[in-house]
């Protein structure tokens, strides 16, 4: 007799973008249906065969549909207003995670407020409701200030470090829909190092960290990262227990990504936080003993968490991002593939500069032997 199995478990993900197309990877592994809520069937996600639900993340009606009949709501990104969420919570639907925690990860005004008043260490901030604000706050901590848009920045969009009065966008007095404003101001940090730690956690509790990454950061996007990070290892121990702290404040379930910079003398401070999925856990695939695309089913499922250790003294992650007159990675991959232990990743979409396509991870017995592979690989994906 033939038969289609039940799925294990039925995810909603709203968005289909890359982090969607890997979740859809793992989500094959364990007999998963990933729903995911797409705005056309050209997105990373749909094209690797998870079935998708065409609508947009701010209309009520297809989170509705999306949640229907789902074990639990999750997300690849964080653009989906609260009420609507609220609303299916109210109904009984799982959504993890849940629209107040996620609120830490949409408004970075509200999530240095959350973090700061609770006593972790954050830059110095203040909100901006035009330039007087920002010559009042540099008259205090100095220049360059870094403005930073309260929502939707990403990669860099949306942070802007002004040297003087002169660098100020002319929309600082813009108010936000809430009558807020739209940006704040934050100190500059003189940064050491950039670490990023992802931590899971199921909705009952049980919380594991993943070995402590170093990113590095070119015009506000990640270019490439390293695990071990290059600090001393009570720096990277206490960089693990803060970021675990964090995620339980503010109630993160599933996989949370959190950005640490590491300032003057080594002082740890909050930067951001991502409640999902996260660029910085890419490595994660092959790396670690669970990728974070399993881990982040496995947690908004509220089923047994996977160890996270290293599988190899070392690895590095290289984004693939086009810069002008890059040649096509399409084009480029059989060459890539030459070598060896090179992971190449590519998401299906259109190279277009400044974008990032795909990744390429390698481990290594170093980091610097791991990020030498990776980089190499990534330089023959975008030869001209
Ligand atoms: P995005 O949400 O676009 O990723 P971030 O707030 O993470 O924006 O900022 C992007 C990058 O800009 C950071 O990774 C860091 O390199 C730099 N940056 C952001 N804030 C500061 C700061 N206060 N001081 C120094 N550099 C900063």
């Amino acid at each position: 007799m033939t038969g289609r199995m039940q799925p294990a478990a039925v995810v909603a993900m709203v968005g289909a973008g890359q982090l969607a197309r890997m979740t859809q990877q793992a989500a094959v592994d364990l007999a998963v249906e990933l729903r995911v809520l797409a705005r056309s069937a050209d997105e990373p996600a749909v094209l690797a065969g998870a079935p998708a639900i065409f609508g947009d993340p701010g209309d009520p009606a297809a989170l509705h549909t999306m949640a229907a009949g789902a074990d639990v709501l999750t997300f690849d990104h964080e653009l989906v207003p609260a009420q609507p969420l609220r609303d299916l919570v109210a109904a009984g639907h799982r959504v993890h995670p849940g629209p107040d925690a996620l609120a830490a990860a949409q408004d970075k005004l509200h999530a240095r407020r959350l973090l700061g008043q609770a006593g972790f260490p954050v830059p110095a901030f203040c909100p901006v409701a035009g330039p007087e604000d920002v010559e009042r706050f540099a008259a205090e901590h100095g220049w360059p200030v870094v403005l930073k848009a309260r929502s939707g920045g990403y990669d860099g969009r949306g942070v802007i470090v002004a040297r003087h009065g002169g660098d100020l966008p002319e929309d600082l007095a813009r108010r936000a829909a809430d009558g807020g404003p739209t940006w704040l101001a934050e100190a500059h940090v003189e940064l050491a190092a950039e670490l990023a730690v992802l931590v899971a956690r199921r909705p009952s509790g049980a919380t594991v960290t993943y070995p402590v990454a170093q990113t590095t950061q070119v015009d506000g996007i990640c270019r490439h990262l390293v695990t071990p990070a290059g600090v001393a290892d009570d720096l990277a121990w206490e960089a693990a227990e803060l970021a675990q702290r964090v995620v339980q404040h503010v109630g993160g379930t599933g996989v949370c990504a959190v950005e640490l910079f590491v300032g003057p003398a080594g002082r740890l401070l909050v930067n951001e936080l991502a409640l999902r999925p996260h660029n910085s856990g890419h490595a994660t695939i092959e790396a670690n003993a669970t990728s974070q695309f399993h881990q982040h089913l496995r947690a908004v499922l509220d089923w047994p968490l996977g160890p996270t250790e290293l599988r190899a003294p070392a690895a590095a992650m290289v984004n693939l991002i086009p810069g002008p007159g890059a040649g096509d990675p399409v084009a480029n991959l059989p060459a890539a593939l030459e070598v060896p232990g090179a992971h190449v990743h590519l998401y299906a979409k259109a190279s277009r500069p400044g974008r990032k396509v795909g990744h390429v991870t390698a481990l290594g017995a170093s980091t610097t032997a791991a990020l030498d592979v990776a980089a190499r690989t990534v330089d023959i994906l975008l030869q001209p």
